[in-house]
């Protein structure tokens, strides 16, 4: 397994593959440790959570390097990821034992019951890179103070995060096998989901990733929850605050480089601002500064993966030979390097990979409508239904129009972003279950009913 600095293209470390003695070795210290650790009060369980929060925290700058020099998203980005994930564990480490607490019932007949949330085992967590820290925690912090313990494979080309986080739990004090990152392929995941210590599994990433996954967790009739792609809408009504919604809308496209789930990917505008916010998009997209990821200052620096932008390119050329027109960007990659230039698309055809597949980078497709009613009809036109923003100054049109779109969350007048208070997840092909608030705390639980007598 290769670390491999996308901006500067240097190998920095090379890891073998854990082989199956290092994987049993994971599995029976998980076991062990989660025997205890079911049995441990919320009380000690919070007080390791808020030592990892406070470990994150001191070795903030170390940490965002690490994420910076793997996957190439800007440090002041970095650090912010680092500073969430700190959020994260903190709030956890409040609420768990209230999200937790048995839940009394009254029958009708004057008999009585509770709902106890008890922790199922070993969880298995499958992630991605784009976020590397923030993924795992927003899984890892939950899941462990449910009192299971977490197993981790992350994506191949951030190996030297996937270890950094074993020893954030490490340093903060958790137990030995709480939390262990297994430097493992595709081949061995599968393997490792058909184990019956592993009693659960969560994937963030692609569509055909999930599929994989999800198919090994059916066939062995394990509980899957999956975090998969998104097409975001970013819906412009008539009036709407059109500089406000240009300016976050960029933000919205352009964080972490476009390489973002919920950033917002299709902006649908209804034709009476159309003109006037594509002049404001525009403008804003070309403030945006380039340069090395590790410099304060730089906005974006380039994608996390040479492979990545090739792929991206070629999604933007289709569009184009479909009949999009380009109106800023649109250049091709160099050869074997993750550059890429910020690319603006209006006019995408219907048979167009822009219209329909998602965009993973920073490529924003404009998309112009007649009104409301054009502009839900084509958010919902999509496979995907994860986030999605509508602006609007008439707050009661919004929340009426909200009802309409086929997505796990929308966002009125402000960006798509997770907050460890608000449930997180999608419909349709961006996948099924939630992670974060109480929801996701009580998906790895066994909510056991107790009936008295
Ligand atoms: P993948 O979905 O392939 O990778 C995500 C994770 O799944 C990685 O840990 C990966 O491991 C693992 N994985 C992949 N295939 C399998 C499999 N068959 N069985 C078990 N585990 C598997 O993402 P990519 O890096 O290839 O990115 C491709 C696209 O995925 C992006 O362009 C984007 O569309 C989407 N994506 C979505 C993300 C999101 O936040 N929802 C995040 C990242 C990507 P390994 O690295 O070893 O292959």
């Amino acid at each position: 397994m290769q670390s491999i600095n996308p901006y500067t293209g240097k190998l920095l470390k090379e890891y073998d593959l854990y082989d199956e003695k290092q994987i049993e070795k994971a599995l029976s210290l998980g076991q062990e440790t989660f025997q205890g650790w079911r049995k441990e009060e919320f009380k000690k369980r919070k007080e390791l959570m808020l030592a990892a929060a406070a470990e994150l925290r001191e070795n903030q700058e170390e940490y965002a390097l690490l994420i910076t020099r793997e996957m190439g998203k800007v440090i002041q980005e970095s650090r912010a990821e680092i500073e969430k994930c700190a959020w994260v564990c903190e709030y956890y480490a409040e609420k768990a034992e209230e999200f937790l607490s048995a839940r009394a019932i009254s029958l009708p007949d004057g008999k009585k019951a509770k709902v106890l949330y008890q922790p199922l085992g070993i969880v298995l967590a499958v992630m991605p890179w784009n976020f590397p820290f923030w993924q795992v925690f927003r899984f890892a912090a939950p899941t462990l103070m449910a009192g299971n313990v977490g197993i981790l494979k992350h994506a191949s080309n951030v190996p030297q995060c996937a270890l950094a986080i074993q020893r954030v739990f490490e340093n903060a004090g958790f137990p030995k096998g709480t939390f262990q990152s297994l430097l493992i392929d595709s081949k061995a995941t599968n393997e490792l989901i058909a184990d019956p210590r592993i009693k659960a599994v969560t994937l963030t990433g692609s569509e055909k990733a999930g599929a994989a996954v999800a198919s090994s967790a059916g066939n062995h009739i394990k509980k899957s929850l999956l975090e998969l792609g998104g097409s975001d809408p970013f819906i412009v009504l008539e009036d709407a605050d059109v500089e406000k919604a240009a300016k976050t809308a960029v933000k919205a496209r352009m964080i972490n480089f476009g390489q973002s789930c919920i950033a917002a990917k299709r902006f649908i505008v209804v034709e009476e601002v159309f003109e006037s916010f594509l002049e404001a998009f525009t403008e804003e997209m070309k403030k945006l500064k380039s340069g090395n990821p590790e410099d304060d200052d730089a906005d974006f620096a380039c994608m996390a993966r040479p492979d990545l932008a090739k792929e991206l390119y070629e999604q933007v050329k289709k569009s184009e030979d479909a009949g999009a027109k380009i109106i800023l960007g649109g250049g091709k990659p160099t050869e074997g390097k993750a550059n890429f230039e910020p690319t603006i698309l209006i006019d995408i055809p219907k048979n167009s990979p822009a219209y329909s597949e998602e965009l993973f980078g920073p490529v924003a497709t404009i998309f112009r409508v007649k009104n409301e009613k054009e502009a839900i009809a084509l958010a919902n036109d999509s496979e995907f239904g994860l986030g999605g923003s509508l602006w609007s100054q008439n707050l009661k049109r919004a929340e009426l129009l909200a009802a309409e779109i086929e997505t796990g969350a929308v966002f009125i007048n402000s960006m798509t972003a997770s907050n460890p208070h608000l449930p997180f997840g999608g419909v349709k092909k961006s996948g099924y279950g939630r992670e974060l608030s109480q929801e996701g705390i009580r998906e790895f639980v066994n909510a056991k009913t107790v009936f008295l007598g």
